[in-house]
């Protein structure tokens, strides 16, 4: 089958967030497939957008680049015409990078010298007031952001930390402008490059203002931001929200939850299924570094039980525990491991029946997805901010399943049980 040509190409910097910027294009009406990397083939479904997933967030910055710019090729080759590229909504990044050298190597590979930086998502509470990034209502340096282990995020001042990744002038289109609309935000920008300056910093701190920013990026080649940009790209095309757009077919099969993440909203979902009654089944990391095939012996669990309803198995801990763990294992040996027992065990359930499957952890989907064999998924309703239902063919099941990728944070305390009733 020939698919007609896209009209928003997207690359995001990692997994679970190439889908958040994805609902929230098919919330204001497109059609969107995500791919898991660079297709080697062209796209074979019909979408208005196509989000490339990558994980490049904290890749040294030159295969950052590189796959991104591999991402950009494939794109422009399905007839894309303006370029997104996604990153998160706390801007991660460290000093060398990768926000900055990715953005200038798209700019230069699409022949632009303009382009606008905003990771606000009022939905989530990411806000932008006069550079300075919100969390809620700290700043980005106060909201345990400055602790992460990998983009640890020490300064709010957006303007500073991209000036720090790029050799090419960053400035500000601030929320005066921004309130004004599209007309005094053109201005803005032309001002700013008569002033020499290739990027802008934007304020939002609402959906009003993304709204309002929107018309003004309708002719810009690149534009690059967290997800809540998303929101106002589709009326660019003159596409409204439709509950079409988020169409996929019927959910049908077994049931059933696998969780890596540690984040404190998925400790409290977990809490929430096992109190609710349903079956579940706790991992030990310890007994799978001991050589206990424990996939199989949840899977064995697993067989006896999933014909009752959703079922759960997670390795999710306390901190804690979580630090014990990793003071035995080591943080990576931990981390690789578990991630590669769980999704043996999402395979394996796929292999008994289950068509509707819920992973919760980035990392945790990544290893999921990929033992999974799934390529590409097309994206259906939302269930909470940032994580809709996904529609996929996997190598177990050919004719598609129904997932859901659930980053740690996300998702309101009784996810587990609410997303089944949305599927
Ligand atoms: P999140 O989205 O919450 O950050 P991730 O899946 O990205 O979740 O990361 C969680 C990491 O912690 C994974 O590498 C996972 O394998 C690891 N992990 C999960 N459970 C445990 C545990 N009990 N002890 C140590 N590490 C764990």
């Amino acid at each position: 089958m020939t698919a007609k040509k896209i009209l928003l190409g997207c690359i995001a910097d990692d997994f679970t967030g190439a889908t958040d910027l994805a609902n929230n294009l098919v919330r204001a009406g497109m059609r969107v497939v995500q791919t898991i990397g660079v297709p080697g083939a062209p796209l074979d479904a019909e979408a208005d957008a196509v989000v490339v997933a990558l994980k490049s967030r904290t890749l040294p910055k030159a295969e950052a680049v590189e796959q991104s710019l591999a991402a950009l090729r494939w794109l422009q080759a399905q007839g894309a015409q303006q370029i997104y590229f996604k990153y998160c909504s706390t801007f991660d990044s460290t000093a060398a990078g990768n926000i900055g050298p990715v953005t200038d190597a798209l700019m230069q590979a699409l022949n632009t010298p303009f382009t606008i930086a905003t990771p606000a998502f009022p939905d989530n509470k990411r806000t932008v007031f006069k550079g300075y990034l919100f969390v809620g209502d700290v700043l980005l340096n106060e909201s345990g952001m400055q602790n992460h282990p990998l983009t640890p995020m020490t300064d709010a001042n957006l303007v500073r930390v991209l000036q720090a990744q790029t050799t090419q002038k960053v400035g500000l289109i601030d929320h005066q402008v921004v309130a004004q609309g599209e007309a005094a935000i053109r201005a803005r920008i032309q001002e700013l490059q008569a002033q020499g300056v290739a990027m802008a910093i934007v304020d939002a701190v609402s959906n009003a203002d993304l709204l309002r920013l929107g018309p003004a990026l309708s002719d810009m080649p690149l534009l690059t931001a967290g997800s809540g940009v998303a929101i106002a790209l589709p009326a660019n095309f003159g596409i409204e929200p439709s509950s079409q757009a988020a169409d996929l077919p019927a959910a049908t099969g077994l049931q059933a939850i696998v969780s890596g993440s540690c984040s404190v909203a998925t400790n409290q979902q977990v809490m929430d299924f096992i109190k609710s009654g349903r079956p579940s089944f706790a991992i030990d990391p310890l007994r799978i570094a001991a050589g206990v095939d424990v996939a199989a012996e949840v899977l064995a669990w697993a067989k006896a039980q999933l014909a009752g309803g959703p079922l759960l198995v997670y390795s999710t801990a306390e901190p804690s525990a979580v630090r014990a763990i990793q003071g035995q294992m080591g943080v990576e040996q931990a981390g690789a491991l578990v991630e590669q027992t769980i999704a043996n065990i999402a395979r394996g359930l796929v292999e008994l029946g289950v068509r509707q499957l819920i992973v919760a952890g980035g990392e945790t989907s990544g290893a999921c997805v990929q033992a999974l064999g799934i390529a590409q998924m097309r994206i259906g309703t939302q269930i909470d901010p940032g994580v809709p239902w996904c529609f996929a063919a996997a190598e177990a099941a050919p004719e598609g399943l129904h997932l859901t990728l659930k980053s740690g944070n996300f998702g309101s305390t009784d996810f587990f049980t609410k997303a089944f009733a949305l599927c």
